[in-house]
C-alpha cells in the first residue's frame, strides 16, 4: 500500500493542498500506488506550471495568477494545465494535472472544460486497466490523478537541436512498442498531436550526446481516444528510408503517420530498404506462421538493421544460424536472458545482437 493522499504545496502560495487518492466512477482497476515514504511535494515558483496552448499546441508557461482564471470562461480546444512537481531532495518528479475552479468548470456537461474533465477520467480508466505493464516504461507510472514527471513534449522539442534522427526513431519505437501491445493511440492526425510523445531530456545521469543520440527515456501520455484492440498488421521497422513508404507497404495506418510526421521518408542517406524489408517479412511470417506479428518485427529488425536502435532494449535476440532466415531466439525475461548468455560453453554466440538496457 503506498501513500493515498500527499501535500501540495505551490512555492509562493500560502497553505498546503491535500492531493487525495483519485476514483473513478463504475472504475476498480488499481493505479500504481504513490510512494509510502512520499507525503509532501513542492510545486517549484517557476518553469513549473504548463499548458499546451490553444491552437498550434505548443508548450507554454503560466504564472499562478494566470492559471488561477482557468475554467472560468470556456473556450474551445480547451487544454489542461499542467504542473511539475518534486519531492524535497527532487529525486523523483511529477506531473500534476489540474482541473481548477473544478465546480464552475464541470458544472456544464456541454461545456469544453467538461470535456477536458472527461479526457481526464478516460485517460485514468485506460491506464489502470491496459497499461499497467508499461507504465515506468513506455507510458509514465500513473498514480490516478498525479502522474510520473515525462519530460518536454516532442512538439517542442521538434524546434531545438534535439530534432536528431535518432530522436524521432525513439518516438516512433515507443509507438510500436504500444502497437505490438495491441494498443493504437488513436490521436496522431498532424504533428500538434506530438506533444502525446514527451522525451525526458532532464532525467538524471545523462550527457548531451544521450540527449542527442536518443539515449533518454520516450513516454507515450493521453490514451483518451486510445484503442485497446489493435492488431498491428506493419510489415516495415518505423525506422529512416530513402523512399516513402506509403499505408499499404507499411500495413498500419498510425505507425503510417508517424513515419511520415516525424520525417523518416526521403532520407537520402537511409539504409533501410522498404522492399528488402517486405521480402523478408513475407519469407519470414511464412516459414515461422506460428510466430505473432510481434516476434517477426523485432527478428526483422535485429537481422537486417542490427546497427539501429532495436524496437525493445530490454530485449535479448539471436538467430539459430547465419542464414538469412533463420530462426530467431528471442529472449525477453531476466532468467531466459542468464541462459542464454550463459551458452553451453559460458560465451555469447556470434549472432547475438543486443543494446545497453536503459
Ligand atoms: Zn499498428
Amino acid at each position: 500500500m503506498g501513500s493515498t493522499a500527499v501535500h501540495v504545496r505551490f512555492e509562493g502560495l500560502s497553505g498546503n493542498f491535500l492531493a487525495r487518492k483519485w476514483r473513478v466512477p463504475n472504475h476498480t482497476a488499481p493505479f500504481k500506488p504513490f510512494p509510502t515514504s512520499l507525503t509532501s511535494i513542492v510545486v517549484p515558483r517557476s518553469r513549473s506550471l504548463f499548458i499546451n496552448r490553444t491552437g498550434d499546441k505548443r508548450r507554454v508557461e503560466l504564472t499562478l495568477d494566470e492559471a488561477k482564471t482557468w475554467g472560468i470562461e470556456d473556450q474551445a480546444d480547451q487544454e489542461l494545465i499542467f504542473a511539475k512537481a518534486q519531492c524535497a531532495d527532487r529525486s523523483n518528479r511529477f506531473c500534476l494535472r489540474m482541473l481548477l475552479n473544478a465546480e464552475h468548470s464541470t458544472s456544464d456537461v456541454r461545456s469544453n472544460t467538461f470535456q477536458v474533465y472527461l479526457r481526464l477520467v478516460k485517460d485514468a480508466k485506460f491506464h489502470a486497466t491496459h497499461l499497467a505493464d508499461f507504465e515506468g516504461l513506455i507510458v509514465p507510472l500513473h498514480y490516478g490523478i498525479i502522474t510520473q514527471w515525462a519530460g518536454t513534449s516532442w512538439r517542442e522539442l521538434a524546434f531545438t537541436r534535439l530534432n536528431t534522427e535518432a530522436n524521432r526513431i525513439v518516438v516512433c519505437r515507443a509507438f510500436e512498442g504500444l502497437h505490438d501491445h495491441g494498443i493504437d493511440h488513436g490521436g496522431l492526425f498532424t504533428l500538434r498531436d506530438f506533444r502525446h510523445a514527451i522525451i525526458d531530456v532532464d532525467a538524471p545521469g545523462l550527457t548531451d550526446a544521450d540527449r542527442l543520440n536518443g539515449k533518454a527515456p520516450c513516454y507515450i501520455v493521453d490514451f483518451s481516444n486510445a484503442q485497446a484492440d489493435h492488431h498491428c498488421a506493419r510489415k516495415l521497422p518505423i525506422l529512416p528510408y530513402a523512399t516513402f513508404p506509403w499505408y499499404p507497404q507499411v500495413g498500419c495506418i498510425e505507425l503510417t503517420d508517424a513515419l511520415v510526421m516525424l520525417d523518416l521518408v526521403k532520407c537520402p542517406d537511409a539504409r533501410t530498404a522498404a522492399s528488402e524489408a517486405l521480402a523478408w517479412h513475407a519469407e519470414y511470417s511464412k516459414r515461422y506462421p506460428e510466430l505473432t506479428n510481434s516476434d517477426v518485427m523485432i527478428a526483422q529488425r535485429a537481422r537486417l538493421y542490427p546497427d539501429m536502435p532495436p524496437l525493445y532494449d530490454a530485449v535479448l535476440v539471436s538467430f539459430e544460424s547465419d542464414d538469412l532466415y533463420a530462426r530467431a531466439i528471442i529472449t525477453r525475461s531476466d532468467e531466459e536472458k542468464a541462459e542464454a548468455e550463459a551458452g553451453v560453453d559460458g560465451s555469447l554466440p556470434d549472432s547475438v545482437t543486443r543494446s545497453q538496457p536503459r
